[in-house]
């Protein structure tokens, strides 16, 4: 941890890559200020008070060219991002102008940032813990509204505190029995005893709660595989065609989530569905590829959810019958389609064959009826007893996190198995200090360096 002490100053250019109406390219460190002065002509930063924003012009101190107009802010350590003196140097938006900028900057003493160090400068800082750095990243990738509040509330710290709060429940009997070990007496340790095992059972039960939330989280953060699938002409394309329309597509800069790709996200009523094989089910009427039984199945494999299409204006078919199997022990929602034509298969038909709890939704997606039924489903499916209706924004949105969490529990699982069964308490206490430690995991404590350097190179560069 002796490296935290000297911190060079980092410059990247902080707005997305490409032409814009301005782009800013940032500065944190040290000699932020200095930096920045020795290729601007306008008021003297090193003078003027924090956080102002101040017009000059770039110029290149060995040419003295003119290199752009810019707006500077200045942010004096330590209310700022990072915690150390930052410079946004707000351009106007060219990419060679915005390069030559950066370039200049590199020139006058900056290192160019990695991936990300900013909000791992805030981290290793202390302005936020790992939960929060973590909710960066969510927030730049929230696929939904939803996603986004999730977010934004762990970026607030609020699982942090929620851990940081059962943390000091830990602790507080912890060091109870610190001081019992030093008056060894039989009934003290009883009233420890009983006093520990209440803790355990009440930090126990808090991140049973938050584990269940982890589903809803990892939806929210990665989107759910939806298959769409039936045997060809039952209105796969149709229901695909709808839900990537009407407002519902979720445009998405993730490395692989392009259209030509196999994946696409839409936004059902907050949940974010990631439609798994679409290539298979996009086709234009001159160059109709149907859809096959074979194709349906593979896509089954990679879905949480499947919406299974049957063409309510004909009778069952053997295929039909096929999907309807292969899909009876996965998520799904089945569609009677066209019901808008006289009916050939009626929701009763499907009794013998759907004995689980899926639901039947009779739909006409050409005429967009019943659609509203099926969204319902969906949401209820994922957020029916979750966060749609709570109050709560308090999830586990990762499988570090989830980890971690799941760890604490099973020591905590341990401590309460121990307490019933008397075994003596300065054992207890090695499970107890377990799951103290893996909740401080979670909020970033005594995390590895190794961790750290990965955890930050997945963001985006100049963030
Ligand atoms: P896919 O092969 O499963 O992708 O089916 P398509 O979406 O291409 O639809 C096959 C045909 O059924 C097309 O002519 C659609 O217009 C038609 N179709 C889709 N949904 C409905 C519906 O609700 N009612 C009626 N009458 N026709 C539909
Ligand atoms: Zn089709």
């Amino acid at each position: 941890a002796n490296s935290i002490t000297a911190y060079d100053t980092i410059a990247a250019i902080s707005t997305p890559p490409g032409e814009g109406g301005i782009s800013i390219v940032r500065l944190s460190g040290d000699e932020a200020i200095q930096v920045a002065q020795r290729v601007f002509k306008g008021k003297d930063l090193a003078n003027v008070p924090t956080h102002t924003i101040n017009y000059g012009h770039i110029v290149d101190p060995a040419t003295q060219d003119v290199v752009d107009e810019v707006m500077v802010s200045v942010m004096r350590a330590p209310k700022t991002y990072t915690r150390e003196d930052v410079i946004e140097i707000n351009c106007h938006g060219g990419i060679v102008d915005t390069n030559r900028i950066l370039q200049l900057l590199l020139s006058q003493g900056a290192r160019m940032a990695e991936p990300g160090e900013f909000t791992k400068r805030a981290f290793l800082n202390g302005r936020i813990d790992l939960t929060q750095a973590e909710s960066v990243m969510d927030l730049i990738r929230a696929k939904t509204d939803k996603a986004m509040q999730v977010a934004v509330d762990q970026l607030d710290g609020n699982l942090s505190h929620l851990i940081k709060n059962l943390r000091q429940d830990i602790f507080s009997v912890l060091g109870q029995e610190e001081v019992n070990i030093d008056y060894p007496e039989y009934e003290m340790d009883e009233v420890t005893g009983k006093m520990m095992l209440e803790k355990a059972q009440e930090v126990r039960d808090h991140l049973v709660q938050l584990l269940k939330t982890a589903n809803q989280g990892k939806i929210l953060r990665e989107g759910l595989a939806t298959a769409i699938i039936g045997r060809p002409n039952v209105g796969k394309s149709s229901l695909l065609n709808y839900l990537l329309h009407e407002d519902k597509a979720i445009v998405t800069d993730v490395a692989g989530t392009t259209r030509d790709t196999l994946e696409e996200y839409v936004n059902v009523r907050g949940v974010p569905l990631k439609l798994v094989d679409t290539a298979g089910i996009h086709h234009t009427t001159d160059k109709v590829e149907k859809i096959g039984v074979e194709r349906s199945k593979k896509a089954l494999g990679q879905a949480d959810l499947v919406l299974l299409v049957l063409d309510a204006s004909a009778p069952l078919q053997s295929d039909d019958r096929e999907l309807l199997k292969a899909t009876q022990d996965k998520k799904r929602i089945i569609l009677l389609n066209k019901t808008d034509l006289p009916a050939a298969l009626h929701p009763e038909n499907l009794e013998a064959l759907v004995t689980d709890d899926s639901r039947i939704i009779p739909v006409s997606i050409l005429k967009t009826a019943g659609l509203d039924a099926l969204e319902a489903a969906i949401a209820k499916l994922f957020f029916g007893e979750g966060i749609e209706n709570s109050q709560s924004n308090v999830l586990v949105t990762n499988a570090r996190q989830y980890g971690l969490l799941a760890q604490a529990k099973a020591a905590l699982d341990e401590v309460i198995t121990a307490l019933q069964n008397e075994v003596p308490l300065d054992l207890v206490q090695i499970d107890m200090t377990t799951a103290w430690e893996k909740m401080g995991e979670v909020v970033g404590e005594n995390a590895p360096d190794e961790l750290i350097t990965q955890l930050f190179s997945q963001f985006c560069l100049g963030k």
